[in-house]
């Protein structure tokens, strides 16, 4: 056993404080510190080979080639990858991940792509297309989300970003910019459902706001009470998810958002899984809670156009009430010897292709094609939910519509989910509390897939009731991440990770 397991093992009861000092003075011995390091990096060479596949099936380049490579090579060698990677998802096996993937949707997208390739929209008078594609995706995602169906919530605006965390960012960044201007706060803090997604931490970490953390209640949802106790001077939004990554579970965003209307406070819906379901769903007839700009205390949304809105990947999108509150998020230099500059987001340059295919994802699919998408995966979803509920070892977790948590109390969740892995199924494993869940996408709703599942699931429990505690698959690796009470350690193995990712 290395010591990481030992202490994984014999030390998880610990409580946090007494294992931040441990940990902190531990490194503080060399013998140790070399001792962690060395286990470390046996982790880490361990990774390399699961993460480093073409290794030996393609040649390496740590430096420019002195001449330039055949182009017909390098398209073989880009074309073979794509083979070898696309295998994995076209049948359905992957949880999230891809959202659409038919072929010819995606030849379309890549059309756009092609023709749009050299636009970038901060040269909005060389390519005037792309600032009309950036303004027609805000708009018609605004008119999905509740923009003009109050007196409120006429003037609804936003921007297109990179993805569901830089809308995030950009949100938060807007709310700290306006609490300084409007309340002088310069100690800002967020109250964040411990289920809300980790690019809201990172939001935090990158531009100096506290978190304060709303546990869920006994239905999984964020806790309203604790969120009305947990208010304070310095708190400048509350978030809340429609639904959320982990469980797939919408949060109370009416109750939320009028707390933060009764206290002056901005509210966000991260609406970056939902915003391309819900409206739909709602119109479909499930059962949708408000989450939108309906709600009158819902200052902000993100919502991901590279998801359900089946965009390429690399575009998003993020709403705010009014152009008041937009002009938050806006960089401008009027100083500056490279002249006067002004971008809406957190990048520079970007890809005006990407809205080019948002845009055209967008028009494409229409109402009507979204309606018809939403409908085959909430049924897909419905399936597989019932699949799971008459397993008796497990539990699903909360009341989702189309990402199906499950738990276990009498088998080891993460067993389960290796056996799964061994029958192809990619699905994600999840912890505080153990679990497993499926994202479900128009990859799931082709036919069998749902039955597929359900018949490897069952197979997948007996034999983890038969043969409990096998070691071979990824289970003890989540067990010991998350029982071992030195999180720094955790944490330097994550960033070894990204070490090993940039290995050539
Ligand atoms: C995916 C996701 C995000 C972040 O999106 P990225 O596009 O991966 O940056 C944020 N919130 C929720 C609920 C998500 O599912």
């Amino acid at each position: 056993m290395s010591s990481v397991e030992f202490i994984s093992k014999n030390l998880s009861w610990l409580p946090k404080g007494v294992s931040r000092v441990i940990e902190k003075n531990m490194q503080k011995i060399p013998a140790v510190k070399k001792l962690v390091a060395q286990e470390q990096a046996g982790i880490t060479d361990g990774m390399e080979h699961s993460f480093k596949p073409y290794h030996d099936k393609f040649e390496r380049h740590s430096a420019l080639p002195a001449t330039g490579i055949d182009r017909t090579k390098i398209l073989a060698d880009i074309e073979e990858m794509h083979q070898l990677e696309s295998a994995r998802w076209k049948d359905g096996y992957v949880s999230g991940g891809i959202y659409h993937g038919d072929q010819g949707h995606i030849d379309f997208l890549n059309r756009v792509y092609a023709l749009q390739s050299q636009s970038n929209p901060i040269h909005s008078d060389l390519f005037p297309s792309s600032t009309k594609f950036d303004a027609e995706i805000v708009s018609m995602t605004a008119n999905m989300l509740g923009k003009g169906k109050t007196s409120e919530s006429a003037n609804v605006c936003g921007t297109v970003t990179s993805g569901g965390t830089e809308s995030i960012l950009c949100a938060m960044k807007t709310y700290r910019d306006q609490a300084r201007e409007e309340r002088g706060i310069t100690a800002p803090e967020m109250l964040l459902p411990v289920t809300a997604h980790v690019a809201f931490e990172k939001a935090a970490l990158y531009f100096g706001i506290k978190i304060v953390h709303i546990p869920m209640a006994d239905d999984f949802r964020a806790d309203v009470k604790a969120a009305e106790r947990a208010i304070t001077r310095n708190t400048i939004v509350i978030v809340g998810s429609a639904p959320n990554f982990p469980h797939g579970i919408i949060d109370p965003i009416k109750e939320l958002s009028d707390l933060a209307l009764k206290h002056g406070l901005g509210f966000h819906t991260d609406c970056c899984l939902g915003g391309f379901v819900l409206p739909f769903a709602e119109k479909l007839g499930y059962p949708v809670p408000p989450f939108d700009f309906r709600l009158p205390g819902v200052t902000s949304i993100s919502a991901d156009t590279h998801k359900y809105g089946y965009a390429a990947k690399g575009t998003s999108v993020v709403l705010y009430r009014n152009e008041a509150l937009r002009h938050y998020q806006y960089y401008t230099a009027t100083e500056w010897p490279g002249g006067l500059y002004m971008s809406p987001s957190l990048t520079g340059s970007r890809p005006g292709a990407l809205s080019a295919a948002c845009w055209a994802a967008m028009l494409s699919m229409g109402e009507e094609g979204y309606m018809r998408a939403t409908k085959a995966i909430l049924e897909t979803a419905a399936i597989i939910r019932k699949g799971v509920e008459t397993i008796p070892e497990l539990k699903v977790i909360g009341n989702p519509l189309w990402i199906i948590a499950f738990r276990s109390d009498s088998l080891n969740v993460y067993e389960v989910l290796d056996r799964m892995t061994k029958k192809h199924w990619n699905l994600n494993g999840l912890h505080k509390p153990a679990c497993v869940h499926f994202a479900l996408t128009l990859r799931q709703t082709q036919p069998g897939v749902a039955e597929r599942f359900i018949n490897d699931l069952c197979e997948s429990v007996e034999e983890v009731k038969k043969n409990p505690g096998s070691t071979d698959g990824n289970a003890p690796v989540y067990g010991l991440a998350a029982n071992l009470p030195f999180r720094g350690m955790v944490t330097d193995i994550l960033k070894k990770t990204l070490d090993v990712f940039y290995r050539v």
